[in-house]
């Protein structure tokens, strides 16, 4: 299949019409009309063959997945999504691997009303990059920077379940995964309701993707505070209380497992009740499970206040 051919087939199938898209896919450049008065969000992040998805990935859930983390990024700032560019690197131009990512790419892009609006495509190790643009009132991002001692921290959904799906695909002695956990791990929901429900409301936010004690990390590091995390409190699915019975991996899986993209935010504890009396609330459940204290880093404590040990504390690249 010919490159041009190949783009012909991605813009038929992604390229859905939004009246400020002035020029899409087929020129030198992408013609866009920014939302008048609102501030600009960008968010790029990159998938690896391998490295953030495994290869036995079905090309419908890559292409879901690429947008879907992207989309949890901008959720994690609060931004309405708006345009995304697709960089694919593909070993071979296969028709069939084509057409199922943009399926799965363009089923995620409608519910959020993303239209694919230009890219690159070129040959090489399998890899997709997307950046996805958003938009924001000014002054009403979510950011890492404004979490307060005092405040609460909460996460939405569950964790673990993606973490729990990749375990279980790389050990050959654990058997066939949960398919619900599966899906956790190929088809992340992001959470872009309910950061658009966190604006004027959350002092801090990120999206959960290196694993929860990781990324709190860094609202702690960004915000100058210190952030405590009960065990305890973390959400956890049937699935996964059915796939890792034992405490300790669970909360291994729960507290650094990764991939969850769930929305973990603080919050003054006094504006909780009037966050979940909104219409519609964040459109998920969401759960609290700690809270912000003066100094630094993160602690994950049993109900005695006691430091409980986990065994891994979150994915870094070149680590
Ligand atoms: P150029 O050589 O000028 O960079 P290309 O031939 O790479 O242009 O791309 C032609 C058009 O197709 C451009 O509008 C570009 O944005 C779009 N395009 C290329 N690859 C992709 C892709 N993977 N997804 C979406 N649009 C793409
Ligand atoms: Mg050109």
């Amino acid at each position: 299949m010919a490159e041009f051919d190949l783009i012909d087939l991605l813009a038929a199938r992604c390229a859905a019409s939004r009246a400020d898209v002035v020029l899409g896919i087929g020129d030198d450049g992408a013609i866009l009309a920014p939302p008048p008065g609102e501030h600009l969000v960008v968010v790029t992040d990159t998938l690896v063959a391998g490295v953030h998805f495994p290869l036995s990935t079905a090309p419908f859930d890559l292409g879901w997945k690429a947008l879907a983390v992207n989309l949890s990024d901008l959720a994690a700032m609060g931004a309405t999504p708006l345009w995304a560019s697709l960089a694919l690197t593909l070993p071979e131009p296969s028709r069939v691997f084509v057409q199922g990512f943009a399926d799965g790419f363009a089923t995620l892009a409608s519910r959020h009303g993303v239209a694919l609006i230009g890219g690159d495509t070129t040959r090489g190790p399998l890899a997709v990059t997307v950046t996805l643009h958003g938009a924001v009132p000014p002054g009403q991002a979510l950011r890492r920077d404004g979490a307060r001692a005092g405040d609460a921290v909460y996460v939405t959904g569950s964790l673990g379940d993606a973490a729990a799906a990749l375990q279980g695909l790389l050990d050959p002695a654990a058997g066939e995964v949960d398919a619900r956990l599966r899906t956790r791990l190929d088809r992340p929901e992001p959470r872009v309701e309910a950061g658009l429900a966190l604006r004027g409301a959350a002092s801090a936010c990120i999206d959960i993707s290196d694993g929860l004690v990781a990324d709190l990390g860094h609202v702690a590091r960004r915000s100058g505070v210190a952030i405590e995390i009960e065990v305890d409190a973390l959400p956890a699915s049937p699935a996964l209380f059915e796939a890792l019975p034992d405490r300790v991996p669970r909360r291994a899986a729960q507290a650094a497992g990764g991939d969850d993209y769930e929305l973990a935010f603080t919050l003054d504890p006094a504006h909780e009740l009037a966050v979940r009396a909104r219409d519609g609330g964040l459109g998920v459940t969401w759960t609290r499970i700690g809270r912000v204290v003066e100094g630094e880093g993160v602690r994950v404590i049993d109900r005695h206040g006691h430091d409980v040990v986990l065994p891994r504390a979150g994915w870094e690249h070149f680590a």
